[in-house]
């Protein structure tokens, strides 16, 4: 059946993908974006559909639409754009969270949030599922972003309990692919941008850190499946169950790109989280879902889209 989805930070990386696939299945979709992090080209080619609108707002403002579902995604997702103005990422998360939940309230839309690994902060419980509370520290340079996710994830349950709600609630492990911006910062970007151009790529730290890397079209299946599943059922993890070692990440982006570039280390930043890895059981018996595009596969069509970029 058609609907009416909202979906902000619409013009960012999941949320263009997002977007596409949503009029691909016939749905009618605003688009609400403040232009933080997110670029209109990221959504240049479905501006001439007739059912897709694009409004420039900020979340932390109230907003009034007659909506069916909501897809909260408005928030800067790499480090160093959510530390570059903190207080707003705060905003942003706490304030936009409980402006869309009020508007779900009101429309009686289902609403779900993008919410993130970093919930569990430097985890000591490997690997990570949902009932695990987490270990992420209150006060420190990430705490904008894993405090204003957490205060987030308890409003969408909160709302849930008191005013019947209808949440979604997928906690997103580093996904990756096409619309990344190149000065993004965050790993795959940076790692691809630097080895096309023969530069060297930057290590933080030791390099032995992990993450799970997950293809962006894996990732918006996951969404799109957890908000039109009939379960309530808590968080879900999204992400791809194998870890990488950044030193791995960073050889296999060498040999795909085919790039001279040579390793360099920086110093970790402050707080980064040493392993990260989901427990994707409950995504599996929920939505069948579990990521389909092996890493190598979705970092060859990334280097395409950088490549294509960068010429
Ligand atoms: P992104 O930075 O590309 O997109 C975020 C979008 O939100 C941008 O278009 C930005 O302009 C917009 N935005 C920021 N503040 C806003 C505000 N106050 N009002 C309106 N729009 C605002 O990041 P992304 O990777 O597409 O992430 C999207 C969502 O998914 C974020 O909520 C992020 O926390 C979550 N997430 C992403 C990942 C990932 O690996 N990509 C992992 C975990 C969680
Ligand atoms: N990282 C790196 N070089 C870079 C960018 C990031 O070694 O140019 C490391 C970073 O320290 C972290 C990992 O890669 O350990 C993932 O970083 P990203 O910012 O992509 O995501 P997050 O830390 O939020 O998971």
């Amino acid at each position: 059946m058609k609907q009416r989805v909202l979906v902000t930070g619409g013009v960012g990386f999941l949320g263009s993908h997002l977007c596409e696939a949503l009029l691909a299945m016939g749905h009618e979709v605003l688009c609400v974006d403040n232009f933080f992090t997110g670029s209109r080209d990221n959504v240049l080619h479905l501006l001439e559909n007739p059912y897709f609108e694009l409004i420039r707002h900020d979340v932390t403002v109230p907003l009034q639409v007659e909506v069916d579902q909501i897809y909260n995604l408005a928030c800067p997702a790499s480090p160093i754009h959510y530390q570059r103005d903190p207080v707003q990422t705060i905003r942003t998360c706490v304030h936009g969270a409980i402006n869309m939940l009020d508007l779900a309230r009101h429309t009686q839309a289902r609403i779900l949030q993008a919410s993130t690994s970093e919930v569990y902060g430097d985890p000591q419980v490997h690997p990570q599922q949902e009932g695990y509370w987490g270990h992420a520290n209150p006060i420190g340079l990430r705490s904008c972003y894993d405090e204003g996710k957490r205060c987030a994830e308890s409003l969408f349950f909160n709302y849930q309990r008191q005013y019947g709600v209808p949440i979604r609630v997928a906690r997103i492990f580093n996904t990756y692919g096409p619309r990344m911006h190149p000065s993004d910062g965050r790993v795959v970007s940076n790692f691809i941008v630097q080895a096309l151009k023969h530069e060297d790529i930057a290590i933080y730290g030791a390099g032995t850190q992990t993450r799970s890397f997950c293809y962006v079209d894996d990732m918006i299946r996951g969404l799109t499946g957890l908000m039109n599943q009939e379960a309530d059922a808590g968080p879900v993890n999204l992400g791809r169950p194998t870890e990488n070692t950044m030193l791995e990440l960073a050889s296999l982006v060498i040999r795909l790109s085919g790039s001279r570039s040579r390793l360099v280390h920086l110093p970790l930043p402050e707080d980064d989280p040493g392993q990260r890895c989901p427990d994707i059981t409950r995504a599996k018996a929920l939505l069948d879902w579990s990521p389909e595009v092996t890493l190598e596969e979705g970092l060859e069509k990334t280097i395409a889209y950088f490549r294509a970029l960068i010429r």
